[in-house]
């Protein structure tokens, strides 16, 4: 069973669960039910129980009436898709919307760029975060300028400084110095900072903060400056980057005209990207004092925290953001995938206002951002992930609790159970048979597909494992999964865990 039978079966077999399929009718398990559901998933039709669910997209179902009630909507009232320079009121109620949702539980209010897949919002976040840096770089510059003009005026540049670090030296040649260090920094290109195991996506800038997406070396290309963070613990995260200070002696004057130095830092770092929850790495949570510590290390470089909420956000957690317990803000917000519904491709960087640049938005543009279309769907995608709230942490609560049980029975094949809500992962024990030719054929990289296969195959339930770390299944159903499924799945991963356990590889490879 390789990668690409198990993606051609997929597509043979492609019809889903009613339940994961966002209807509210329970799963039909028996043909005849599944025949008489025949409208949904084709009459007789093979149903599947999706638990990859549009690798986290798929929080509503597929196809949830209120969604699609939304998509008809425009379609039946010709609502235009492509409306570029018009007023676009929908755009601007969905941009409303998130920055209410999110300020609920952060207190501030956010500018919202609207963009078309996570790692669209990923490219927009370092853009606005190299521009901010940049600026302030730049009004850093033109005060000091500032200060030596008034100097030169008033015939104080030659005198030496009163007080502080500069003490004694000419004021003019401690300013100079100051100048010629920021021109410096501002020639370099600025650095960007992410985690051990982070998923940012795929395309130049974001494949840059994302590490070991099982793509060969040469598949990397160069993206921005960037440092990784691999040790977590708090107090070294916090003085993780200061060997890339630098620092400059800047000047005030009194009243009297006397000139007193101090110390100012300048940081290379523009922003600190994290998922709170690791999506793709296994289902890692960053532990609260971890965030805790990224949003002081990003104050201390003056630079933007942004917290990629792309796969953990929109409640999929239990709470619109999966940070929120940890209590830890940040400065911009990532959102994508279930944003979207799963009918409509859709992505936002959320940036506080007080850090937002005036013109970024309407220079940072994209054909298809900021249609009608998704913005409708995106906006009662928010409504959903109110109205399923409590439904998320149930189902998510009983899921893990089940799958814990299955992890309990067969700890000689399951590692553990991670994550929270309906981001859950399964991390098998990577076998080690006798045999040469099965510990090729098993490995790291194929074992979560081969248990893929078997859910599939035998269960009638889709699982994939997550993208860099594939020994770890990822459980990612949709906010109606029906209570009664939940034994069904812990059954399934109870029966591939125990083949494993027992060393029963061949009836793994058979399909
Ligand atoms: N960030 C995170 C946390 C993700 O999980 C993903 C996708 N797995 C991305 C960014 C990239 O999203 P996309 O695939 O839509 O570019």
């Amino acid at each position: 069973v390789g990668r690409g039978d198990y993606l051609i079966r997929q597509r043979d077999e492609h019809r889903l669960d009613h339940t994961a399929a966002g209807t509210a009718t329970a799963a039909p398990t028996t043909a005849a039910a599944q025949a008489a559901a025949g409208a949904g998933a084709g009459a007789g039709a093979d149903v599947i129980l999706d638990l990859v669910g549009g690798a986290g997209s798929s929080l509503f179902g597929h196809n949830h009436p209120d969604l699609v009630a939304t998509a008809r909507r425009c379609l039946d009232e010709q609502i235009p898709f492509n409306a570029q320079i018009s007023i676009r009121p929908a755009t601007a109620h969905l941009a409303r919307r998130l920055s209410e949702t999110v300020g609920a539980t952060t207190g501030s209010r956010y500018v919202v760029t609207l963009g078309n897949t996570g790692a669209d919002a990923v490219e927009a976040a370092v853009k606005h975060a190299t521009v901010e840096h940049r600026r302030r770089l730049a009004a850093l510059q033109q005060d000091v300028e500032t200060t030596l003009r008034r100097l030169h005026r008033d015939q104080l540049a030659d005198t030496p400084c009163a007080s502080g670090p500069a003490v004694g030296r000419p004021c003019h040649l401690v300013l100079s110095e100051a100048l010629t260090r920021i021109d410096a920094m501002r020639r370099e290109d600025p650095v960007f900072v992410s985690l051990r195991n982070a998923f940012h996506g795929k395309s130049a800038g974001a494949g840059t903060l994302t590490h070991g997406a099982n793509v060969p070396g040469d598949l990397h290309v160069p993206g921005p400056r960037h440092r990784r963070l691999t040790d977590w613990t708090p107090q070294r995260v916090i003085s993780a980057l200061d060997a890339d200070f630098d620092s400059v002696c800047l000047l005030t004057l009194d009243a009297a005209g006397r000139a007193h130095s101090a110390v100012r830092r300048l940081s290379p770092v523009a922003a600190v990207f994290v998922e709170p929850i690791q999506g793709e790495s296994g289902v890692h949570e960053v532990p609260a004092p971890t965030l805790a510590a990224l949003r002081e290390l990003a104050d201390r470089h003056d630079a933007a925290l942004v917290f990629d909420e792309i796969q953990c956000g929109m409640g999929r957690t239990g709470t619109f953001l999966a940070s929120e317990p940890s209590q830890v803000s940040a400065d911009y917000y990532l959102f994508s995938k279930s944003l979207g519904g799963g009918l409509a491709k859709v992505s936002a960087l959320l940036v506080d206002e007080r850090r937002y640049v005036p013109e970024f938005g309407r220079h940072h543009t994209s054909t298809f951002a900021d249609d009608d279309f998704s913005s409708l769907i995106a906006t009662q995608a928010l409504e959903l992930a109110h109205t399923y709230r409590a439904r998320i942490t149930e189902t998510g609560d009983l899921l893990r609790r089940r799958l814990e049980q299955a992890a309990a029975r067969w700890p000689q094949a399951i590692v553990a159970v991670r994550g929270r809500g309906l981001l859950l992962g399964v991390e098998f024990v990577l076998p080690q048979p006798d045999s040469g030719l099965l510990r090729e054929a098993i490995d790291s990289e194929s074992l979560g597909y081969l248990i893929a296969g078997r859910l599939l195959h035998t269960h009638r339930i889709r699982v994939m494992p997550t993208l860099s770390a594939p020994t770890t299944v990822r459980v990612q159903p949709s906010a109606l999964l029906a209570h009664e499924e939940i034994e069904r799945i812990g059954a399934a991963f109870e029966d591939a865990a125990a083949l494993l356990a027992r060393g029963q590889y061949a009836t793994l490879l058979q399909h």
